[in-house]
């Protein structure tokens, strides 16, 4: 069996706690070990020099469009942007058509993903049959295909009643409920957030309590069961604040931060631009700087996309009329880097650890490691290198980034995933 041998890199796996400069080997698909090893004999042989060598990035809330609107993005062109962003591992949302609400749907996912032989692909099964949010889904069916955890992302789950039972159900299973936090009353018709840019602007609004009573409510539901819940896509600071005092008293909660959401603000929609059209909305600089407080104290343990692509002429619609959602599978990484570390909010351990570990716990599923004896997924980062965003350069079908010309620092050097190399940029040496 070939033996891989990454070299001089630093190796940060927040699982063990680990930061420092050495080797990783890997055997076929396997970690292998760490350190110097001069028994082994490598068959090839990685420099990681002024790199960073840490487990395969994982991004937990990807909308991968696959069965049903293929002309937005496929498990194959997916999954394929997940490497470019360095990107080993997805979850994707069951909000395709037919939504992800069986055993065979579950399986027809992990099919899918191996045909195209890019990234692993875990799917998060719906809640309710066709996400109607009327009867439960086949919840221990879903369990049997492989869904790893369980929402009915894209529409908030109406019924207190259902969301009780979901996160029952769900704790014999020992899987979270992601929960898409958003009360359609309070959203219906709304554009952007609801506040002095949206008056300003004559636009209709979502005010910030359309996602914190429903945050409230499921916290309340997760003590009630003693259920797991994940809140996606957190995007106020009242949530945060709510997560936060959730924790303190043991309530198994976890929260999800997306990019958008802590590097742009509701100011974006002066320009009518349909790109910045996501839900949440894009917020106030005062819910980003509570965000970023709540990436840096930990309340917000999972970094995620929320990968949401549209194709092009569907975007280009007036902002009435246009789809919500921003893709972010190319873009997480040196997004991160750039928002997180560069201005000095997060450590690059603290980052990798909201990137690996965190979400692989909070889908309890064995990735996010280096240690010995695991899948060898391993990401291997350029901290240092400088570039800029041009979305015509993607892997993915869908073009709705907000981050165009932006300049970033950080990038997937080297993607590995089982133990083969499935994406490099181009070596110089
Ligand atoms: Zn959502
Ligand atoms: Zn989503």
């Amino acid at each position: 069996m070939s033996i891989l041998r990454i070299t001089n890199g630093r190796v940060i796996d927040p699982s063990q706690g680990i930061d420092q400069l050495t080797d990783l080997w890997i055997r076929a698909d396997t970690i292998l070990a760490l350190g110097a090893q001069p028994h082994l004999q490598a068959d090839r042989v990685l420099d990681a020099t002024g790199k960073i060598v840490c487990p395969g990035l994982i991004d937990m809330h990807v909308h991968l469009r696959e069965p049903g609107r293929q002309e937005d993005e496929t498990i194959a062109t997916g999954t394929a942007a997940a490497l470019a962003g360095g990107i080993t591992s997805v979850a994707c949302m069951p909000n395709t058509e037919p939504a992800l609400d069986s055993q065979a749907a579950a399986e027809f996912v992990y099919l899918q993903a191996e045909r195209a032989g890019n990234a692993n692909v875990f799917p998060v099964g719906a809640i309710t049959k066709g996400r109607e949010g009327k009867e439960l889904a086949e919840i221990g069916g879903l369990v049997e295909g492989g869904a790893v955890a369980f929402t009915d992302d894209g529409s908030p789950i109406v019924s207190a009643e259902i969301m009780r039972r979901a996160l029952e159900y769900c704790r014999m299973f020992d899987r979270a409920v992601l929960s898409h936090c958003d009360d359609p009353d309070l959203t219906r018709g709304g554009i952007m957030h609801e506040g002095f840019e949206s008056m300003r602007l004559g636009v209709r609004g979502i005010p910030a309590a359309a996602e914190q009573v429903v945050v409230y409510r499921d916290i309340a539901l997760a003590e009630l069961t003693g259920g797991r819940l994940h809140i996606l896509h957190v995007s106020t600071a009242g949530s945060v604040d709510l997560i936060r005092r959730a924790k303190q008293r043991g309530v198994r909660v976890s929260g999800e931060a997306c990019p958008h959401h802590f590097t742009l603000t509701d100011k974006c929609l002066r320009s009518f631009d349909s790109v910045y059209k996501v839900t949440p909305p894009l917020r106030t600089e005062e819910d980003v700087q509570a965000l970023l407080a709540g990436l840096k104290d930990g309340t917000l343990e999972v970094l995620a996309s929320a990968h949401a692509p549209h194709a092009p002429e569907k975007k280009m619609r007036e902002l009435d009329q246009a789809p919500s959602g921003i893709i972010g599978l190319e873009t997480l990484l040196p997004v991160c880097v750039t928002a997180l570390i560069e201005t000095g909010h997060l450590t690059w351990p603290q980052l990798i650890e909201k990137l690996t570990v965190n979400p692989a716990r909070v889908l309890n599923i064995d990735r996010g490691t280096l240690r010995p004896g695991s899948m060898a997924d391993v990401t291997i980062v350029d901290p240092a290198v400088e570039w800029t965003i041009d979305p015509s350069e993607f892997r993915s079908k869908s073009r709705n980034c907000p981050y165009a010309g932006w300049k970033v620092r950080g990038r997937a050097d080297t993607v590995i995933v089982g133990g083969k190399v499935k994406f490099e940029t181009s070596r110089t040496s």
